[in-house]
């Protein structure tokens, strides 16, 4: 019946399987994928659940207009855009998808690193625009390459990297040893990370406010020329520092995912984004058409499991 039926609201893109899947389940619908912040502010008194990506920021403004809601999930991975303590304080249940991006933001790093060694983007402007030249790249093959953040997508992209002929480094701040063994890569502190790697690859997860993992005073360690690859969060690095640092050549390419504000909006990082020694890529790291099928089920069956739990 439909009644007491629950009313879900989704403010971004997603995949259509997540709809149907919620609908089948019973729910009420109401898909806005380009909802404002000030229209969402209006209307989600009335809903029971939210589903988002990272474009909608769930905060405590939201939260307090959220007099109903019982759930917030995220249909996909970073938490970073949601007020998790505040839900909890309002016993709000929150949900996601983790591990089903995880081969594609293995991928496009993988891309990213390619990308950055060989100077792809260059390349294929040069070429589009009639100059048919040679631009001189590095190999990966016997680099080292640092992972920092040895999670899900972070051991893997060191896995992959092994089959290059890589030699990885790991870091993270949770003892990584057994996983670090079984896909060969050598554990060690951050400091000899930044020292001896050619390639940096950022893969931490971050909450709300955590503080740059890449902060001026670690940049100032990195290897002459190092590449620096991030499709986690733009803000595990200092990115003034980072500007700075590409400009004096000590950064020697960074490709990235994601930026401090998407769509960018601060002056330095306007600059940045414009530097010939950085390639910047639209938060397209989970956007693929497997990646997205596979957020919106694991998604939608967390969210039909904590609406049903809350009616017992
Ligand atoms: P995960 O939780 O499996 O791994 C993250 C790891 O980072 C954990 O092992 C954690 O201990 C470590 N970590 C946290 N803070 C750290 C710090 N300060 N220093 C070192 N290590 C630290 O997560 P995952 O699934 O591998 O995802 C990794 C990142 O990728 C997340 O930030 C996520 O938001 C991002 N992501 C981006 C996209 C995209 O579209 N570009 C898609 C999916 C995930």
């Amino acid at each position: 019946s439909n009644q007491g039926q629950h009313k879900v609201l989704i403010t971004d893109p997603v995949d259509q399987l997540l709809l149907k899947i919620l609908e089948d389940g019973g729910v009420s619908v109401d898909y806005r994928p380009d909802l404002t912040r000030e229209k969402l502010l209006s209307i989600v008194g009335d809903y029971d659940a939210v589903v988002v990506r990272s474009r909608t920021k769930i905060d405590k403004e939201v939260l307090k207009g959220a007099g109903k809601l019982k759930v917030i999930a995220r249909a996909g991975i970073g938490l970073d855009t949601i007020d998790v303590e505040e839900a909890e304080r309002r016993k709000i249940r929150v949900v996601y998808a983790p591990g089903a991006s995880t081969d594609s933001v293995v991928e496009l790093t993988l891309g990213l690193m390619v990308s950055a060694a060989r100077r792809l983007e260059e390349a294929f402007q040069r070429t589009r625009a009639g100059k048919f030249e040679k631009i001189t790249g590095t190999e990966l093959h016997g680099k080292v390459l640092g992972v920092v953040g040895f999670g899900r997508i972070g051991s893997k992209v060191a896995s992959v990297a092994k089959a290059l002929g890589m030699k990885t480094l790991a870091y993270d701040t949770i003892d990584v040893g057994k996983v670090a063994a079984h896909v060969g890569a050598e554990v060690v502190s951050l400091q000899e990370l930044l020292k001896q790697s050619d390639v940096i690859s950022i893969h931490v997860g971050m909450k709300r406010g955590d503080p740059a993992v890449l902060g001026r005073m670690e940049l100032d360690q990195v290897k002459e020329g190092v590449l620096i690859v991030n499709t986690s969060r733009a803000q595990a690095i200092d990115g003034e520092a980072l500007l700075q640092a590409l400009k004096t050549g000590k950064v020697g390419f960074y490709a990235t995912d994601v930026l401090w504000n998407e769509p960018p909006r601060t002056k330095w990082e306007i600059e940045l984004l414009n530097h010939p020694r950085v390639s910047v890529t639209p938060h397209i790291g989970a956007q693929t058409v497997e990646a997205q099928r596979r957020i919106a089920e694991a998604t939608a069956v967390a969210l039909l499991k904590e609406l049903r739990s809350e009616e017992n």
